[in-house]
């Protein structure tokens, strides 16, 4: 999708601080970090949201979440991280390309805002 930022930043269009790359996933730095650490972790494939995702998707999606395992571990945040997707609208979603946030490096609060 030409006019999906994400999409752009997964085909190379788009620069980003890329932090890892698979066949199917790219993990790169959020341009208005939340935390200390914040990744954002797409598949390169065009999917609007979770709630769009189809059980074709299962093996996709958790690849997202061991990935971001993998990129915590990495980045030395395993002890205390947070993964969230916002889906729709009404949970703050702004990008409609399916997106992970990995956030860490400071106290996580809960409930969520
Ligand atoms: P959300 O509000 O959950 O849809 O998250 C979208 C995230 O994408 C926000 O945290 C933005 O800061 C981030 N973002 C938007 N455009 C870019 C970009 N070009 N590079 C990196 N992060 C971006
Ligand atoms: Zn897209």
């Amino acid at each position: 999708m030409a006019d999906c930022v994400f999409c752009r930043i997964a085909s190379g269009d788009l620069k980003a601080r890329i932090v890892r790359e698979t066949p199917e996933l790219v993990a790169f730095m959020d341009l208005n970090p939340q935390a200390p650490t914040h990744i954002l972790i797409i598949p390169r494939k065009h999917t609007a949201s979770l709630a769009a995702c189809k059980a074709e998707d299962e093996a996709l999606l958790g690849k997202i979440q061991l990935l971001a395992a993998e990129i915590a571990a990495e980045l030395g945040v395993s002890g205390g991280f947070r993964l969230v997707t916002n889906c729709g609208r009404g949970a703050g979603q702004s990008v409609d390309h399916l997106h992970y946030h990995l956030l860490g490096g400071r106290r996580m609060n809960w409930p969520p805002g």
